[in-house]
């Protein structure tokens, strides 16, 4: 596929989904990708990506910026509080915020630099030992607690366990959202963003169906 296909198949879910076109954001993750690849997208004129490794993102998208201008660039990883100064000078926005210790941090380096990135609060619907989020019955209050140090929570993500049907975390994912008032939705990768769509997703991280297939190594 190439960006311009996967467009195409975001606006027709929308659509279908009777959703206002240009309703959800496409978040291009380049994550590992070779940059010509990163570039040739930029070229496209995509100017919305997606990194998981704060490192990795400070290695490359500066000068990606220097060369095309502003770019809105978004952490979907796993941040650690020692980076999370870093991440805040080099993101727009961060969806893995899943711990008051880090939500603690954010909150000061907020007042600190007068800026913070929109937030995203990732919830693990499939309640998996290994995986980030917070946890979905703590989610409620953790929400509240983020809310209540005036961070900018603009909504939830979830990372759906590899083999259970998306569409159940797409839902609980969005009630969660609902109950609290909350009207973003990070939902969605390359095999499941339709169906994201269609239960509400307002930003899909779409990586090697853009890219290709991310050689690991
Ligand atoms: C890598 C990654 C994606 C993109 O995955 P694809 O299957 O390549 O689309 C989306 N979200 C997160 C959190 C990721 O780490």
């Amino acid at each position: 596929m190439s960006l311009h296909d996967i467009q195409t198949a975001i606006a027709k879910a929308e659509a279908d989904a009777g959703r206002a076109a240009g309703s959800v954001n496409l978040i291009a993750v380049s994550k590992v990708q070779p940059d010509a690849r990163v570039s040739a997208v930029l070229t496209e004129g995509h100017r919305c990506f997606g990194e998981n490794k704060v490192q990795e993102a400070a290695g490359k998208w500066p000068a990606f910026r220097d060369t095309f201008g502003p770019v809105d660039l978004h952490l979907i990883g796993p941040l650690q509080t020692n980076k999370a100064r870093q991440a805040v000078g080099l993101f727009d926005a961060i969806h893995s915020v899943d711990r008051p210790k880090l939500a603690k941090t954010l909150a000061r380096l907020a007042q600190e630099e007068g800026r913070c990135p929109e937030l995203f609060v990732q919830v693990n619907t499939g309640e998996e030992e290994q995986k980030a989020g917070i946890m979905p019955s703590d989610a409620d209050a953790f929400i509240a607690e983020c809310l209540a140090m005036d961070l900018p929570v603009k909504g939830l993500m979830c990372i759906p366990p590899v083999n259970e049907e998306p569409s159940l975390h797409f839902a609980l994912l969005a009630k969660i959202a609902a109950r609290n008032g909350l009207s973003g939705l990070s939902m969605g990768m390359s095999s499941d963003f339709t169906r994201a769509i269609a239960l509400g997703a307002t930003h899909v991280r779409v990586g090697s169906a853009i890219f290709g297939e991310r050689v690991v190594g």
